[in-house]
Order: structure tokens, then sequence, then C-alpha cells
């Protein structure tokens, strides 16, 4: 208990409570990216879709 689970950013490789679940390219791959990265990549990016949000926190 107490042990906080985090993610690692599939762009910056930076563990995370909180990634959002994006396709960034034509790939139409899901990545799971950090809020630093998600401001980036979704600024002017016509491939962009959002696709939820993971948190740690288990849900009730
Ligand atoms: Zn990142």
């Amino acid at each position: 208990m107490g042990r906080v689970r985090q993610k690692e950013c599939d762009r910056c490789h930076i563990l995370s409570k909180v990634l959002y679940r994006v396709q960034l390219d034509s790939s139409q791959q899901w990545w799971f990216i950090c809020l630093q990265c998600w401001q980036q990549v979704s600024d002017n990016n016509p491939y962009y879709v959002y696709g939820g949000t993971w948190k740690a926190r288990k849900r009730r």
C-alpha cells in the first residue's frame, strides 16, 4: 500500500502519474504521453487524435 503506480511516457520516457492516450501521426498507433509532450504534439498537428487519459489511481 502507498506505492504510487507510474507509467513511462512513450515519447520522452519520463515517469508520470497521468498520461494522455493519443495518435500523433499517420501510422494510427496509440501513444501514452505526458502532459508536456501532449502540449507539443497536439499543437498544429493534423494527425492528432485524443483517445482518453490514463491515471495511476484505480477506478472505484
Ligand atoms: Zn513525455
